[in-house]
């Protein structure tokens, strides 16, 4: 049985971390650094497990059969597979398998209400009205009439919908399949996504990014959002135009964005994002991958394909999630 390698862009302490519980949970495996293989170990190596590869290093293993991502986002890993397997075979391409762990899931979920009640019961305006030392009660809808909708309803955004469903929000989604969930209106479609934007107060984005969802949330799409509506933008900074976002909020006909997702990160300090009063800037912190159950869903997926050769769900490189 070949090794296994492990290749990432984190910084070594944490690639450490991640052997030593690897080591632990995987003990009939040897899990190994890129620069630790001979060509023509190389050779032999079936499975990576990758935290934003290099891609050259990725070429250096020519047999791979899977690669096992650390992170729920393959935006910029689907290309370089996709690259990868132009020089392969029909019957022979590589799989990506990305994080799909129940925890990475209601940690979202978690981050979600937590974002919403802070927009719902007006958080952003008592912060500011504090620094006027204002003493002013502001309207507050109960959460049964406050419209939240979901976009993007896999396992982050189902498991967001089921916490906002579970504190009454009226919650509507919207995905490329239409779904069927209890309480839950469910849009599907480009055509329809205006009409689910219209009946919007807060805006949820949990979409990966992907060719199709790349600046999907443009000036003309936010513009059906009633006045004062509110965006949380969860899943990649790129889904959203901030040019048109910040037009909207200067003009008043939005209130209020929560961003943990930008371009460029960590954000550069020159950006207007920063210092606007109408914008909640988060430094990715959202849904962060956690060691202790991630490792074990790897191990798990690893363990099932040494047993019977079964690859864990893999994603689709041509839809890009
Ligand atoms: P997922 O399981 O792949 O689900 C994607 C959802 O988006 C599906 O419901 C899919 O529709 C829908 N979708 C994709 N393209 C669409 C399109 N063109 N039109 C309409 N719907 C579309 O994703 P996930 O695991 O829930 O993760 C979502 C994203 O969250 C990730 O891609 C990542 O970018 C982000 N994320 C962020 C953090 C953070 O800390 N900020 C952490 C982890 C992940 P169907 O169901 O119909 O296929």
């Amino acid at each position: 049985m070949s090794a296994i390698v492990f290749i990432s862009s984190i910084d070594r302490t944490e690639q450490q971390l991640w052997l030593t519980r690897l080591k632990l949970i995987l003990p009939g495996e040897t899990v190994l650094l890129p620069d630790m293989f001979s060509a023509a170990q190389a050779a032999e190596v079936d499975i990576a497990i990758v935290a934003n590869p290099d891609p050259k290093l990725l070429q250096n293993f020519p047999n791979l059969v899977w690669v096992q991502s650390l992170w729920a986002g393959v935006e910029t890993l689907a290309p370089i597979i996709q690259q990868h397997n132009q020089q392969r075979e029909a019957a022979n391409q590589l799989q990506l398998v990305k994080l799909l762990d129940p925890q990475l899931a209601d940690t979202m979920a978690e981050a979600v209400l937590a974002w919403t009640l802070y927009l719902h019961r007006n958080m952003p305006q008592y912060a500011l009205q504090q620094g006027q030392k204002l003493w002013r009660p502001l309207p507050c809808a109960r959460a049964q009439e406050t419209r939240v909708t979901v976009l993007g309803v896999g396992a982050l955004g189902l498991a967001s919908i089921k916490v906002l469903l579970q504190q009454n929000y009226k919650v509507s989604c919207w995905s490329r399949r239409k779904k069927s969930i209890s309480s839950a209106n469910s849009f599907s479609s480009l055509e329809h996504l205006p009409l689910a934007l219209e009946q919007t107060d807060i805006l949820i984005n949990l979409l990966p990014l992907t060719p199709e969802t790349k600046g999907l949330l443009n000036k003309p799409l936010l513009s059906n959002l009633p006045v004062g509506a509110k965006l949380i933008n969860f899943s990649r900074g790129p889904v959203v135009d901030y040019t048109a976002l910040l037009e909207l909020l200067d003009s008043g006909k939005m209130s209020h964005a929560v961003l943990d997702v930008f371009e460029q990160e960590p954000l550069t300090s020159s950006s207007p994002l920063w210092g606007h009063p109408q914008i909640s800037i988060l430094p990715h912190i959202s849904a962060p991958t956690n060691m202790l159950t991630a490792s074990q869903i790897v191990a798990d997926n690893i363990l099932q394909y040494r047993a019977n050769k079964v690859l864990p769900t893999t994603v689709d490189l041509n839809r890009g999630y």
